[in-house]
């Protein structure tokens, strides 16, 4: 009877064990998808912040007592990593209760199917980006439509919830707000929130990629991603920012940065977010003259960014 009961007992235990093992889905195969996926150790950002992702895409673990917030979720082959990284860090993955999204393409979207089957966390973003994740392939307007769904499609996502542009989304302690930045792609939101450590309080801003990459043939200049990205960099630039994080580590410098560790926090900078808008800016002249016909090379920018 007693070897009956420990069967009984185990049984119950793996059941309610079973759904709670992370089944990632099927990796997505690119020319940068490797050297983006390479290991990365977690590590605090700052106070409740930390950096979460792998070496070329960024993740970001917001815990605030039991509340957990990750924001991002990297390619469909990152999901491991990522749950990986969170309880290395000292955290559940299984307590995420909220995974927000800074852009619908499949370097960032498409490991958050898997993470959000684990979790059950809601999934947030802007009203258009929500259209994209629900159904995995990029709509008409995104720049890089006509990549193609076999190069640009990604696990959908079952339930996502869309934020308003500017709306304050409030879980336990933290205040995050969505702002939406679009042009890089048509749904892109930045997010941002204040970090405290014993009453020294700097806000941080996960900056979405402002990056004029496309599909060959597309044109910014016909477009409107031109004036969007445009408006997106001046907002990002007017921002409180004293710490920017964005979806690729190499726009924010992150791994120069964590050389620096010794001399205090090097990601507090508050000119970072300025400089992110300026470059993006730069980027995107190029681009235009570019596509004016003019004899200058467009940027060297990876689909993808
Ligand atoms: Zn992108």
């Amino acid at each position: 009877m007693k070897g009956l009961l420990s069967i009984v007992f185990l049984s119950a235990l793996l059941v309610s064990c079973g759904s709670k093992v992370l089944e990632p889905d099927d990796e997505i195969v690119c020319s940068l998808c490797d050297n983006w996926n390479e290991p990365q150790k977690p590590f605090r950002l700052y106070g409740n912040s930390w950096y979460v992702g792998t070496s070329g895409l960024s993740s970001i673990l917001i815990a605030d007592g039991e509340h957990l917030i990750l924001i991002d979720g990297g390619l469909p082959q990152s999901a491991a990593p990522i749950e990986a990284n969170i309880r290395a860090a000292g955290f559940d993955p299984l307590a995420i209760s909220a995974i927000l999204v800074s852009h619908a393409h499949f370097d960032h979207a498409g490991g958050i199917a898997a993470l959000q089957r684990l979790s059950g966390a809601d999934v947030f973003t802007s009203a258009a980006a929500a259209k994209v994740l629900r159904s995995g392939n990029l709509q008409d307007d995104d720049p890089q439509y006509r990549v193609g769904h076999e190069k640009t499609g990604f696990p959908a996502i079952a339930s996502v919830r869309f934020v308003g542009d500017g709306e304050v989304m409030t879980f336990g302690g933290v205040s995050i707000r969505a702002v939406y930045t679009p042009g890089h792609s048509p749904g892109g939101v930045t997010w941002t929130w204040e970090s405290c450590v014993l009453g020294t309080c700097y806000d941080i801003v996960y900056a979405d990629s402002l990056t004029a990459v496309s599909a060959d043939g597309y044109r910014f200049s016909d477009g409107r991603a031109a004036n969007q990205l445009i408006a997106s960099a001046s907002v990002i630039a007017d921002l409180d920012c004293d710490i920017l994080l964005s979806p690729h580590p190499f726009f924010f410098g992150m791994h120069a940065k964590l050389e620096r560790r010794d001399d205090g926090n090097p990601f507090v900078n508050n000119v970072a977010c300025t400089i992110y808008a300026e470059t993006a800016l730069d980027w995107l002249r190029q681009r235009l003259r570019a596509e004016s016909g003019l004899d200058v090379p467009a940027p060297d920018i990876r689909i993808g960014s």
